[in-house]
């Protein structure tokens, strides 16, 4: 009998792939039997995430592109589905955060990187993959957000609007096409070990504070943010749709004590 983790014969869409969160999805669901499409802006990184795949054995393929371009996406789309035929699960993982300050020093600039590339990409994205994915009935959208979505934020409140928004999206899209067996979830990570995280990480009174306020006092590792996408791609996570899961050692649920 199939384990209820098992994702063998689904094609898997992850941008953001070539490090970090994304990389370890990617893995953890190859390891669960997946076929997995790699995407990274940059080219040598992405291809070297893929060769690191295919190392150890897993069916992996690379495909460059800046997920702020639209036409740069449409492409990524169009490739794997003549490689593949199919996308059954697309994970939006790319993400940046350019601005940290009072909301009101964010530049239009800013502005324009932080929402395109964390939240219009994700429209653009699902708008191109969903439907393709309702003519089997079947698939599974995951988001990547942040506990920026849920909580008031003095230093990445930029970030966290395009967090909030990417939860919201997992809920209109789960409702959109619930219907047709799609699922739609957003994952919020706390303080993940991470080089997009390493400014937090290597500031000793950051660390103190956020340890202090996280009740299994440390940061999480993307593996740990891995099972939980495959946990909502597979079988095991089927009734599950427009949630935002918090993963976060209890980050947003502490007192503080
Ligand atoms: P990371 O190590 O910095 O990795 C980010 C990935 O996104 C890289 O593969 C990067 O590849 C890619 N990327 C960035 N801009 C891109 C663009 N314009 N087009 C295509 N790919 C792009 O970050 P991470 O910590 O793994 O974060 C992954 C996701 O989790 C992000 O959405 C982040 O907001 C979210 N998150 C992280 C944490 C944390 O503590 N680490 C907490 C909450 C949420 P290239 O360098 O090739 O562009």
């Amino acid at each position: 009998m199939k384990s209820l983790f098992d994702l063998s014969g689904k094609v898997a869409l992850i941008t953001g792939a070539s490090r970090g969160i994304g990389l370890a999805v990617a893995e953890q669901m190859a390891r669960h039997g997946a076929v997995v499409v790699l995407s990274s802006n940059d080219e040598q990184e992405c291809r070297s995430a893929q060769e690191s795949l295919r190392n150890q054995g897993y069916e992996a393929y690379a495909i460059p592109c800046d997920v702020s371009s639209k036409p740069q996406l449409e492409t990524l789309v169009a490739e794997s589905l003549s490689h593949y035929g199919r996308i059954d699960i697309l994970v939006c993982n790319a993400g940046i955060g350019p601005h940290s300050g009072p909301i009101a020093t964010a530049t239009d600039e800013h502005w324009e990187q932080t929402m395109t590339v964390n939240l219009r990409s994700a429209l653009w994205l699902t708008n191109r993959v969903i439907p393709q994915m309702a003519e089997r009935n079947e698939g599974s959208v995951i988001l990547m957000s942040s506990i920026s979505s849920v909580r008031g934020n003095r230093s990445i409140g930029l970030y966290g609007l395009s967090k909030a928004g990417l939860a919201q999206l997992a809920r209109n899209l789960a409702v959109e096409w619930g219907p047709r067996n799609i699922h739609v979830n957003a994952i919020s990570p706390g303080l993940i070990q991470t080089e997009f995280a390493k400014p937090m990480l290597e500031n000793p009174s950051i660390m103190e504070r956020r340890l202090g306020l996280t009740p299994l006092r440390r940061a999480g590792t993307p593996d740990e943010i891995a099972g939980i996408a495959v946990m909502l791609a597979s079988a095991a996570g089927a009734f599950v749709t427009g949630q935002n899961l918090i993963v976060d050692g209890g980050t947003t649920i502490s007192d503080g004590n």
